[in-house]
């Protein structure tokens, strides 16, 4: 359990120097132990404090890193809306080493196919989870170091048989491939291995007290690189566990259960596994196992992971520069909107139907859309008239005229006053760009 200020404070040097950013040891104390603080700050703290005070001072959920970039856990919060959540959930596609090797190819290529641009940002699937089912360790070796030489994604290899995930790891251990699952019955040999490799390791255990009991004797073995997997495969426990585990994590600091949980999906419906995943996502995997690899399926996934793991406090944004869809031209229609991205990517795919080559000038409205920009002083004829000026847009178009949007007509006289152009009063909704375009030829 997490240690209280007070027992903090018993610990610290109680010198109220001040060194460690407040004013006295007491503070500090209160600082850590609401997670606000790191204990680094106070160069006096003993060692032996140290060693006490680690609990106090550490994460709620460890972060665990493996493979090329993913970082599972981490998480501070269990609302979005308290903060944010920092580390979207790693998607790992499962490939058996059942597979022949063209089937094995042509996995590889749609997990390879799975890169997607949405609101301009890239983005693309994590991982591999080989899963060794065929019983022959030579197999699995060789399934793995086929998908890791074709592929730069993120490993894990699944195997009960610790010998043949030595085998299948030594070539890909320096990938900090992640394995599993360690439990109770070949836990040792498993978290050794993950320790002599410096890789991290599953823990899997049937319900969470039995997971409990196996992350403390794990945790004997003196490693921590750990992900948790509390066992359960129907969605309804499933959600029921990862929901259970963050918050004990998160509201209670019970340190066991202080380390990113990794999800595998049932459903063998593609949709309703994407439903499932969809579930896991928004409560709390850490990283999620999936069966389908076709783009249809987990563009979807991605698209629901990339909003939950927006930062609430910082909408997605385009950069406020003039941009064209088409080969514009003198003649092309010019439009003002915001640089909200959901804002202006659907002007932009209106834009783009209407096959007319235009020039579209988002406002620098800190993110935010037309009404709402509006309303905070944001969308001003006069901070639009200095967007148009610092982007050219005279040069470029030998018209006089600049489509607003419907919703904010009311600034159209006073735009057209300040900037010497019409403004033309568009639609609403970027919906209605379409038929509008049409009143333009
Ligand atoms: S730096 Fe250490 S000793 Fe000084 S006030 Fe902070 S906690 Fe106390």
């Amino acid at each position: 359990m997490a240690l209280t200020g007070l027992e903090i404070y018993k610990q610290l040097p109680k010198k109220n120097c001040g060194e460690c950013g407040v004013p006295t040891c007491l503070a500090f104390a209160m600082a850590l132990a609401s997670g606000k603080a790191a204990l680094d700050a106070c160069p006096y703290v003993t060692e032996a404090a140290r060693e006490n005070l680690d609990s106090a001072a550490a994460p709620p959920i460890k972060a665990i890193k493996f493979g090329k970039d993913s970082v599972l856990g981490d998480e501070t919060v269990l609302f979005r809306h308290d903060k944010t959540f920092y580390h979207p959930t790693t998607l790992l596609i499962q490939v058996s080493d059942t597979l022949n090797d063209d089937q094995l190819n042509a996995k590889i290529q749609e997990i390879k196919g799975l890169e997607f641009e949405r609101v301009g940002l890239q983005y693309s699937l994590d991982g591999v989870a080989i899963v060794q089912e065929s019983g022959d360790a030579a197999r699995f070796a060789k399934v793995a170091a086929t998908v890791a030489e074709a592929t730069d994604k993120s490993l894990l290899l699944l195997s009960s048989d610790v010998g043949a995930l030595k085998a299948a790891l030594a070539p890909l251990a320096a990938r900090k491939t992640l394995i599993g699952a360690a439990t109770s019955e070949n836990y040792e040999a498993m978290v050794n291995l993950a320790k002599e490799n410096s890789v991290p390791v599953i823990l899997k255990a049937d319900g969470l007290d039995a997971l409990e009991e196996l992350v403390v004797k794990a945790q004997a073995l003196g490693y921590k690189e750990f992900v948790l997997d509390p066992g359960a495969r129907t969605p309804v426990q499933t959600l029921a566990n990862l929901t259970h585990l963050r918050r004990l994590a998160i509201k209670k600091k019970f340190r066991p259960f202080g380390y990113p949980v990794i999800a595998y999906t049932s459903n063998s419906e593609p949709m309703e596994e994407i439903m499932e995943a969809s579930v896991y996502v928004a409560k709390y995997a850490s990283a999620v196992v999936l069966k389908t690899s076709k783009k249809a399926h987990v563009l979807p996934l991605m698209t629901l992971r990339q909003n939950i793991y927006t930062d609430p406090q910082k909408p997605i944004q385009v950069e406020p520069k003039l941009h064209s869809v088409g080969n514009v031209n003198e003649n092309s229609p010019f439009y003002i909107t915001t640089n909200f991205s959901l804002t202006y990517y659907s002007v932009e795919g209106e834009v783009e139907t209407s096959k007319i080559p235009s020039y579209i000038l988002p406002i620098d409205t800190d993110g935010t859309s037309v009404l709402t920009a509006y309303a905070a002083g944001k969308f001003e004829p006069e901070k639009i008239v200095e967007a148009m000026v610092a982007c050219g847009i005279a040069d470029k178009v030998k018209h006089r005229n600049v489509i607003i949007p419907g919703y904010v007509a009311v600034i159209s006289g006073k735009l057209s006053e300040l900037s010497g152009w019409k403004a033309v009063v568009g639609p609403r909704e970027s919906s209605g760009i379409v038929s509008f375009s049409k009143s333009l030829t």
